[in-house]
């Protein structure tokens, strides 16, 4: 039974790409608040659930609940139809993507105000103010009028996070979020979504390499293996005493 506490549940999701059956019966829940984070193998479908949550891809059965609210349910071969209510449920879902995404024609600070004006309705004033008190945030407040272009991966992906924070978000989704930077630039990423997950409150899912990050950080690991969820655990338990033998390889592979 689903309680206050749910912040997201997937209750029998599949989801298939022509013949390719990458989500299996997936039933998993993140709790309000909970830093969760998804490990796994290539290919395991742990991107794909991010962008069920995002509405980018929509699953082809199963149900979807986000705070409360319905953003899915579906039975297999009906059509989906984005409704209001799945975009307002929508909205309350921040996400950061391996390739930063940013508006390449903005400055720093306008990535950031975009949407809080356009979509939230904010003033001008008030939304530059919320994005300098971000980008403060993420330490880039004497770049804040730079486009992409002119800053590194890191820096703009600690622009990213804050773009997301800008709507205020109840869950926080981030997709490897250091995956697609130089090594150097790793550190100053994570840092920030380390500040983040010790300071706030919202519901944060996390895909990530980074095991040892993910072990810092997470209240709770899930290892994913061929779109099942076959661990699930508090992180001392799923790095230190892994009960299936294929976590146990892959963790192997990649500590
Ligand atoms: P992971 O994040 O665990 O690496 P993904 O969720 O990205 O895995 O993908 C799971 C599987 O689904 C992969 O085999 C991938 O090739 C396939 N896949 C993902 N998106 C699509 C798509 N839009 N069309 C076809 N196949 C896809």
């Amino acid at each position: 039974m689903p309680t206050r506490d749910d912040m997201i549940i997937f209750s029998s999701v599949n989801k298939s790409f022509g013949a390719h059956h990458v989500l299996r019966d997936l039933d998993f829940v993140v709790g309000r608040g909970e830093k969760v984070s998804i490990i796994g193998p290539s290919g395991s479908g742990k991107t794909t659930i991010l962008r069920i949550l995002m509405t980018l891809e929509h699953p082809t059965s199963g149900q979807v609940m986000v705070d409360g609210d319905e953003l899915w349910n579906l039975h297999t071969g009906q059509k989906p139809k984005e409704t209001k209510a799945m975009r307002r449920t929508r909205s309350r879902i921040g996400m950061v993507f391996q390739q930063f995404n940013l508006f390449p024609h903005m400055t720093a600070l306008e990535n950031i105000t975009e949407a809080p004006i356009r979509v939230q309705g904010k003033s001008p004033a008030q939304a530059r103010q919320q994005a300098m008190e971000l980008l403060e945030m993420v330490g880039l407040a004497e770049h804040a009028n730079k486009r992409p272009a002119k800053l590194s991966g890191g820096q703009q992906q600690r622009v990213a996070i804050a773009r997301a924070m800008a709507l205020q978000p109840a869950v926080m989704l981030f997709d490897e979020p250091t995956s697609a930077l130089d090594p150097e630039l790793v550190g100053g990423v994570l840092n920030v979504i380390r500040d983040l997950a010790q300071t706030s409150d919202m519901t944060m899912l996390m895909v990530t390499h980074e095991m040892r990050f993910a072990q810092e950080i997470s209240d709770r690991v899930v290892m994913f293996d061929e779109g099942v969820a076959i661990e699930d655990g508090p992180p001392q338990q799923i790095f230190g005493n892994p009960s299936h033998e294929r976590t146990r390889r892959f963790l192997q592979a990649v500590l």
